[in-house]
């Protein structure tokens, strides 16, 4: 069994998760700090990233290239796109793309790159593990496309935008980041968002006010589903 690597972008989502760590061991590597330890019979290490689509594939990178992880989970807060997702609901990504690529000047669709894709997929068996606790625990759990780019969106337009042009049902700042490497790496993954606000007017007092529950929804869930990870 392989070690597993639960990752989120700020104190906030990570918190929750180091209350339940045991045996906890302190590394300090990249200008941040990983969190090796375990929980139940699983070894797991953790770390936030800081904010945004470069500190959060390097945070991955690290996880798998330096600490040996084997399979990634993200969890953290997200703004919602779909009318029914509402503070404090959780989303799984079914695929992430990045709604600030843009070289469409080319020709190429938005959020796409040579060699690269629009939308990268995460991992089934992840996914089947999360549909698996939502249904024992009979929370409600959406499945969409989660949308990232380097910018907290707190606009309609923009909001709208992205929820046409990419399909999304979410969106957020670090997922589809470490989608790349995780993909590249070979290594399987899964975002999990709790919504912190709609990403409209008052997403900035949606978000101070409600960071903290959500990112405590979503890091409990996290935990069901590592009890649960057999191989
Ligand atoms: N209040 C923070 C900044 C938060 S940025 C500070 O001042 O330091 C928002 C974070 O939550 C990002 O990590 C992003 O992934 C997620 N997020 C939540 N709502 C979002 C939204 N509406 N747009 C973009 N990202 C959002």
């Amino acid at each position: 069994m392989g070690k597993i690597a639960i990752m989120g972008a700020m104190p906030e989502e990570i918190d929750p998760l180091l209350a339940k760590l045991e045996n906890v061991k302190e590394n300090g590597y990249g200008a941040n700090i990983y969190y090796e330890g375990s929980y139940g019979s699983k070894e797991v290490v953790v770390a936030y990233s800081k904010i945004g689509k470069v500190f959060a594939a390097l945070t991955a990178t690290i996880l798998i290239e330096k600490f040996g992880c084997e399979k990634l989970l993200f969890s953290g807060v997200a703004g919602a796109i779909s009318d029914d997702l509402k503070i404090g609901d959780l989303v799984i990504a079914d695929g992430l793309c990045q709604h600030d690529l843009d070289i469409t000047a080319f020709g190429h669709p938005y959020g796409y790159v040579p060699e690269g894709e629009v939308c990268i997929p995460t991992d089934v068996n992840l996914r089947n593990i999360a549909k698996q606790v939502a249904k024992e625990k009979d929370i409600k759990l959406k499945e969409g496309v989660i949308a990232t780019g380097d910018q907290f969106v707190a606009s309609f337009e923009r909001k709208e935008w992205v929820g046409k042009t990419f399909k999304a049902s979410a969106l957020e700042m670090e997922g589809a980041s470490v989608a790349v490497v995780c993909n590249a790496l070979n290594v399987p993954f899964f975002i999990l968002r709790a919504i912190s606000d709609s990403a409209d007017m008052d997403a900035g007092f949606d978000f101070d006010a409600f960071l903290e529950s959500s990112a405590k929804v979503s890091a409990e869930f996290i935990l069901e589903m590592v009890g649960r990870i057999e191989e």
